[in-house]
């Protein structure tokens, strides 16, 4: 079997079956990449629901099972799981193998993670930036990556052939790659993902606890910035709070960096400085044109919905 990429794995274990390993099971059955993808999930309800939509060939209680034979091994649970489970999949991992995940942090997944892997194996770390506020198996979807980044962090020393067969693999599934140190990773994320979700649930729960607005009128009226912040803070608990436990170093540094910011925003509109708050501003719509001719958004107004379209709420 080929592909356009040229790249065929033989077998493939995907640990975790949620949005992200249902998604790469997606893509790969699109760029037939793999002659066999193996999922593992713990909960048998995870189990049945994955074997029913049928993006695996085949579903493992045990992630041993999954991993035994497999050429490319990826981790797709929370981050904090991560040690835990290397440990527990290590004896099967067969030589010559690439061991990857798609942790949303780096150092955390080297440290947890690099103790357990056998001589012989390619450990690749790796983080799809790709998401949606959805989990489970039923939300993932082949187009989740298509043209979306995929950072890989390799340790020094890394054998050059497994780490252009895992770049292949990733532009397989629709990527671009970018190979980075996994402390820059860490921080470059703190600002462009990890304190923005801070911020949206930080504000969400700020707003729900406001006691002269009810829950009502929060939910009523959310059609401004606030309708936003809430699809964010609507993310995995278990993932985002092993996000914030994993990253605290870099979290830290760019929260500093914020409420210093806030701070002088504060103090702009507490003494009426509207050069100040206008030269932001217009600073920050110049970012966001950036983000579109990026290709990282789209262009139409209201994120693309459609204005028109009936809303379940009043
Ligand atoms: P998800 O939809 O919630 O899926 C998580 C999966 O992990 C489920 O299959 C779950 O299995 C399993 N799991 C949870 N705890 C486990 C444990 N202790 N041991 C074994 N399996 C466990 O999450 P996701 O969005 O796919 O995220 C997975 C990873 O991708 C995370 O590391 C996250 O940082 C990273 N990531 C997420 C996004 C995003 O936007 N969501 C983007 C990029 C990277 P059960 O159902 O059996 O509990």
């Amino acid at each position: 079997m080929t592909t356009q990429t040229g790249q065929v794995f033989t077998k493939v274990a995907l640990i975790g079956v949620g949005l992200i390993g249902s998604s790469i099971a997606h893509a790969m059955r699109r760029g037939s990449l793999a002659a066999h993808i193996a999922g593992h999930s713990g909960s048998a309800d995870t189990r049945k629901r994955a074997g029913d939509l049928g993006f695996c060939h085949s579903m493992h209680e045990d992630p041993l099972d999954a991993t035994r034979d497999a050429d490319l091994v990826v981790l797709c649970t929370p981050v904090g799981a991560f040690g835990q489970i290397a440990q527990a999949i290590a004896p099967a991992l067969k030589p010559g193998a690439i061991l990857t995940d798609v942790g949303s942090v780096k150092m955390a997944v080297l440290r947890d993670v690099g103790p357990h892997v056998p001589s012989g194996v390619h450990f690749i770390p790796g983080h799809p930036i790709a998401g949606t506020e959805h989990s489970g198996p039923e939300s993932g979807f082949a187009e989740l990556f298509d043209g979306r980044w995929c950072i890989l962090t390799p340790p020094p020393g890394v054998d050059a052939v497994a780490l252009e067969t895992l770049s292949a693999f990733w532009r397989g599934c629709g990527s671009r790659v970018e190979i980075m140190d996994a402390k820059h990773h860490d921080l470059v994320l703190a600002i462009t993902s990890h304190v923005p979700h801070l911020i949206a649930y930080n504000i969400v729960g700020t707003a729900s606890d406001l006691e002269q607005v009810t829950q009502n009128e929060v939910i009523k009226f959310s059609a401004g910035g606030f309708r936003d912040f809430t699809r964010i803070a609507s993310s995995d608990p278990t993932m985002w709070r092993d996000v914030f436990l994993n990253n605290r170093e870099a979290v830290l540094e760019v929260l500093g960096r914020f409420s210093e910011d806030l701070a002088r925003l504060q103090r702009a509109i507490r003494w009426g400085e509207g050069d100040m708050l206008f030269e932001l501003f217009t600073t920050t719509r110049a970012i966001r044109r950036g983000v579109i001719e990026a290709g990282q958004d789209t262009p139409a107004p209201n994120f693309g919905r459609d204005a028109k379209k009936p809303r379940t709420t009043p």
